[in-house]
């Protein structure tokens, strides 16, 4: 009794406090950093620290005045559902269709109404073009031996003659660049400051002094602050700068963003920001993709810069022994094509850069000792030199020919690695240009070589600065030369992860390094574009009734902003990447949480005006919020009844399950229309003795509605509670809870069970950990088996940091010192088993509703190492599929990418980024783990499938970050498990090519977008309100609204529709799926989509608004490919 109600108090209140406490740690350590640093003192004397008070004081202000963000922490930060909570309802009593409600609970469709024609696409076998590349097969050609190549290390010896530039001249493009990265070492406000806004300063005054001098910019997030600061004059400089082609953004994103943690959601997003501010403010349309820092390369990313009409990408961190059979190939130049498209459609050009990095040492030529004599910044006497110990010279008329053959010499030898005689050779790293010295020492001495080699004819180059839309013009006009038709590129297919840099280190660490953060900016992805559609169909209905009603849009629109903005820059390859140094993490940290609050503001307000039935009756009091979104309170004690208003952001009719905190057991529910609908009341402990309650009922709400349901109190008749059973092994356990019933196990030895309509789970009776699963569509019976597991760092020197994972071998089982408590819950809505270890709190739930919901075991794990040393902690799923060495993994919660583990390979090399889902299957079943955040994951014995929860590191590993990974926190993952029938295939070969189901994208989006409660205003008094329904009918099951997102500073009638078709596989059974919807052929009827509004207008753009796009659409019909994501520019009405 002592010990379990000591673990409840311990649980109930680390829960309660976790955010609060990491928000006041965020604070203390803000100042400890700042105090501890050795070289900052002075500055901090003057602006920093006042800075640093008001970020302070406005967060304490934040905290103090708002006593319901505690309770919003509680809701979003710290996922609810591993609070001690228990039900009840008995073995029988789960089956909600026999249940006192039958009427309510409507029967979904038995068969999914898929359109046969629909299958097709995902039945198709993949066919690899006949110049193609598929890294599948490049993975199985590699030895991946790692042999000494000489001065290009991971490479080979090149060679050339002298007269094979005789006849065609070399054609040089060096690309001066800065890689300014949003927040590393420091956060985006003091890189702003310290050199960012002085390298844009510089960059003016030194472009305009020679009209051959180029230089290229990719971060919008800076380029935008740095717009902001500079008068007229100055901008009209760089107008002029980029009209002369001296300037040239690339990419054009908020930020260059990482590509493995990163939802598709929002790279569109951050795209889409920085291209809207370009139109607006520069008037440019980016033509190149430019990604040197992202630690491996999606396929997702080519996809999305070739919608947004970009017509060439370039690309740097690849494995080592990928670049060099790249390059022994020369194929390094090539289309990317997506493994799904049937024909050429997504090909974009993409050029991988050949050696270990993007600064000049590796970036002129093969020999760094050579390549580093060429940047000028490390001339004798700077604060930087060559570690190679060779100093560069200044270039004058006594070296120059010297200097000129050295460098030519480079870049021959580099050119080899290329099919045509165009080179392209960045010039810049990390911050560079800060200084106008540095630029005089580069832009100069390059100038005196260029000017020496181009004016010497028999040295067969002409070289020059040049923007990298320069060089891929060149390229393409020589490898497209119908002279050259032997240049012709080839096609690759594939990705490029994991990403290792050299020997076994391998970069899989950050796919889960941070995993509160990263779960965090899936809260804020999902707030955000729950909002964005809110508030577009609330301005857009606003119009239409032509009652604006002081309804805060500009105010919304600010908040919008700001979250796309601070969503944008956290996609950055330092921030979700979680590589950042503490304090950085910190601000990052801030600002999603901030987010997070505005957008539920921003909610609130939409969906105040589209509620009410009388909108004559609206009037906005910004200190009298009509809703509230929080759980708690929901019932105060003066108050009989209340209303709840339930959001639904997704875009097909749902039934699920929603749960809101009520102060009494004694509770009802009804619709709108006065219909009971079944509850569940459970407890919600704050410690051994006091619970609080929540309040589970099962809703059905229209596509991207809104539903009003009432609560009332009723001492009888009302939600049923839940029933508890505690188990542990060798204690004894008796507690008892008001309002609750409690029993105590008779025989603890027995497997316990909980099961809902369509599935089954049984757990160990000593873990609570299930072992066991059942699917009652066929009565089958699957071994899948929970466990823990710790990984340690390897004992030599080079350890695991933010960004490697170097582990000391296989993984060791979790073995708690002593047993945990099991807690059982049955009701009527939900079952569920709890299990509470030292390190994690493990739930297991099943809904019992008939439908998506049903469908799914949810998995919660509530996950705290910070007691711990060099340790990552993973789960592990054992199943008895015979899935061989072949998994699955998504990328950006976009595409699917199978895998396969390879022995060769080190055992961090078989980990791979995963965005939303894993899974696994034999010809009989697939298992899939659905994830609401990004971590790695790992197929490493047939049938298993694991993820890294979180890992706690002490020592940085010497990629420039500088510090470990100590800065863990509570944190919650949340997954769903899949088991499905698959249709059974003898005899089924490996493919590029898999589609998860229709059921699983159903599922995956309604984890990743839960439906939102907003409780009514105890001082609404007696306004009616009503049901909203935006759309005529739920949209096709295939197709995804990704956003409705109002156009910027136009606070009118404009929207960014885009829509992504789903790729999926009716290959897997889809009986008693409860989707409320159907499939089209891709196909929607305009004038079908909105009930209330109309389409004024609807026109097919690129992906981010810049172009106008010809489409298989028109103003009467959308019409999307599988697996197209499209933009259509609209004008609701
Ligand atoms: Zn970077």
């Amino acid at each position: 009794m002592m010990k379990l109600s000591r673990q409840f108090t311990v649980f109930g209140s680390a829960i309660f406090c976790v955010v609060v406490f990491s928000l006041y740690l965020m604070l203390d350590h803000l100042q400890l950093d700042h105090t501890k640093s050795p070289n900052g003192g002075d500055r901090l004397q003057n602006g920093q620290l006042s800075i640093l008070q008001d970020k302070i004081d406005r967060l304490e202000r934040l905290l103090a005045e708002n006593n319901e963000i505690i309770a919003n922490i509680r809701d979003s930060v710290i996922n609810l559902k591993e609070s001690v909570k228990d039900g009840r309802g008995g073995p029988d009593s789960g089956n909600m269709s026999q249940g006192p409600y039958p009427d309510l609970l409507v029967s979904p469709p038995l068969v999914l109404p898929i359109d046969s024609q629909d299958c097709q696409f995902a039945a198709r076998q993949f066919s690899k073009p006949a110049d193609g590349v598929q890294l599948l097969d490049v993975y199985d050609l590699l030895t991946f031996d790692n042999p000494d190549g000489g001065v290009w290390k991971q490479g080979f010896d090149i060679t050339y003659q002298e007269n094979e530039w005789d006849s065609e001249p070399l054609q040089v493009y060096l690309v001066p660049h800065s890689h300014n990265d949003p927040g590393w070492l420091k956060t985006f406000d003091d890189y702003y400051r310290d050199q960012t806004q002085h390298i844009l300063n510089n960059m003016v005054v030194k472009l305009n002094e020679d009209s051959r001098r180029k230089m290229i910019w990719s971060e919008i997030s800076y380029f935008a602050k740095w717009w902001d600061n500079i008068d007229n004059q100055k901008r009209d400089a760089v107008k002029s700068l980029v009209e002369r082609g001296q300037l040239e953004i690339t990419t054009g994103g908020w930020v260059m963003p990482d590509e493995a943690n990163s939802h598709y959601f929002a790279l569109i997003d951050q795209l889409l920001e920085g291209h809207q501010w370009l139109e607006k403010n520069l008037g440019v349309k980016p033509q190149t993709g430019w990604a040197v820092d992202p630690f491996g390369h999606s396929p997702t990313q080519a996809y999305l810069l070739k919608q947004a009409g970009l017509a060439n990408m370039l690309i740097q961190r690849v494995h080592y022994s990928i670049k060099k059979h790249f390059a022994s190939q020369k194929t390094l130049e090539f289309f990317w094509r997506q493994n799904w498209d049937p024909a050429s459609s997504t090909d974009m050009l993409c050029h991988m850069m050949p050696f270990y990095s993007y600064d000049v040492p590796h970036t002129c030529g093969p020999d760094p000792k050579v390549c580093c004599q060429f940047d000028f910044k490390r001339l004798p006497g700077g604060r930087v030199s060559c570690p190679w110990r060779i100093p560069p010279q200044p270039i004058t008329d006594v070296n120059v020919q010297q200097r000129v053959q050295m460098l030519l010499d480079q870049y021959r030898k580099k050119s080899k690695l290329f099919r045509t005689k165009v080179l392209m050779v960045p010039l810049g790293d990390d911050f560079r240009y800060t200084e106008a010295l540095e630029w005089d020492q580069q832009f100069q001495n390059y100038q005196k070589l260029f000017d020496y080699m181009n004016s010497h004819p028999e040295l067969h180059v002409k070289a020059q600065f040049g923007t990298i839309s320069d060089y891929f013009g060149a390229l393409r006009k020589s490898a497209m030369d119908p002279g050259h038709a032997s240049l012709s590129l080839p096609v690759v297919s594939g990705d490029f992860f994991t990403y290792a840099d050299r020997d076994d280190h391998y970069w899989s660490g950050y796919f889960t390094s941070r995993p509160f953060y990263k779960r965090l900016d899936r809260i804020l992805e999902s707030h955000l574009r729950g909002a964005e559609i809110l508030f577009s169909l609330a301005l857009a209905n606003i119009q239409r009734a032509g009652k604006p009603n002081g309804f805060p849009s500009v105010e919304s629109y600010r908040l919008l902003t700001e979250a796309r903005r601070n969503l944008g820059l956290f996609q950055h390859h330092d921030a979700i990447a979680g590589t950042g140094k503490e304090l950085v993490v910190i601000d990052y940290g801030t600002r999603l949480f901030h987010s997070i609050l505005n957008l539920k503001q921003v909610m609130v307000n939409s969906a105040h005006w589209l509620i009410l039935k009388d909108k004559n009756a609206y009037s906005h009091n910004p200190s009298k919020a009509f809703l509230q979104m929080f759980k708690t309170f929901v019932l105060p004690k003066c108050f009989s009844s209340r209303s709840v208003v339930i959001y639904n952001p997704t875009e097909q009719d749902r039934m699920s399950v929603v749960t809101v905190y009520v102060n009494t057991p004694h509770v009802r529910v009804d619709t709108s229309h006065s219909h009971p609908i079944p509850a569940q009341v459970s407890a919600v402990w704050d410690d051994a003795t006091t619970a609080s309650t929540e309040l589970s009922f099962v809703v059905q709400v229209p596509a991207l509605g809104l539903g009003v349901y009432h609560l009332s109190k009723a001492e009888e008749g009302g939600a049923e509670t839940a029933q508890y059973l505690f188990l542990r092994q060798g204690g004894e356990l008796s507690l008892s809870v008001k309002h609750f019933t409690v029993n105590n196990p008779q025989d603890d030895t027995t497997p316990v069970s909980i099961h809902n309509p369509h599935l089954q789970v049984w757990s160990s009776a000593t873990t609570g950990l299930m072992e066991r699963l059942k699917l009652k569509e066929d009565g089958s019976e699957h071994r899948i088996k929970v466990e823990f597991a710790w990984y340690g760092t390897t004992s030599s020197r080079d350890k695991s940091g933010a960004y490697l994972f170097l582990p000391d071998g296989e993984a060791k089982m979790y073995s708690p010192a002593q047993s945990p408590v099991i807690r059982v819950t049955k009701g009527s809505v939900f079952s569920e088993i709890t299990t509470t270890f030292d390190h994690v709190t493990h739930t297991l739930r099943l809904y019992n509703v008939q439908g998506v919901d049903g469908q799914a075991v949810e998995i919660c794990n509530s996950v705290d190492i910070r007691g711990e040393f060099n340790r990552e902690i993973a789960m592990r799923l054992t199943s008895d599929l015979d899935s061989k060495d072949r998994f699955f993994t998504d990328l950006n919660g976009f595409q699917i990418q199978p895998r396969r583990t390879m022995a060769k390979l080190p055992l961090q090399a078989n980990f791979y980024p995963m965005t939303s889902m894993a899974y696994l299957q034999d010809s009989g079943t697939r298992m899939t783990l659905l994830s609401a955040q990004s971590l790695g994951s790992a197929s490493l014995k047939s049938g298993q499938l694991e993820v890294i929860m979180d890992r706690r590191l002490n020592q940085d590993d010497n990629r420039g970050l500088g510090q470990g990974v100590l800065d863990n926190k509570v944190t919650s993952n949340s997954f769903r498990l899949l088991l499905e029938k698959r249709a059974k295939t003898d005899n089924e070969k490996p493919s590029p090519l898999s589609y998860p189901s229709m059921l699983s994208h159903v599922s995956s989006l309604y984890l990743n977008h839960p439906l939102i409660p907003m409780a009514v205003s105890t001082e609404a008094g007696s306004l009616s309100l009503t049901r909203f329904s935006p759309l005529a009918s739920s949209l096709p099951c295939d197709i995804h609204m990704v956003n409705l997102r109002t156009i910027q500073s136009k606070v009118r009638d404009e929207a960014a529709l885009i829509l992504h078709r789903k790729g999926f596989d009716c290959a897997l059974s889809n009986r008693n799926t409860g989707l409320l919807c159907a499939t089209t052929q891709g196909k929607i009827r305009t004038e079908k989509l909105f009930s209330n509004l109309r389409l004024g207008s609807i026109a097919a753009v690129s992906l981010t608004l810049m172009h106008q796009t010809e489409g298989g659409s028109s103003q009467e019909e959308i019409s999307l490919k599988p697996m197209e994501i499209s933009t259509f520019r609209v004008q609701l009405t």
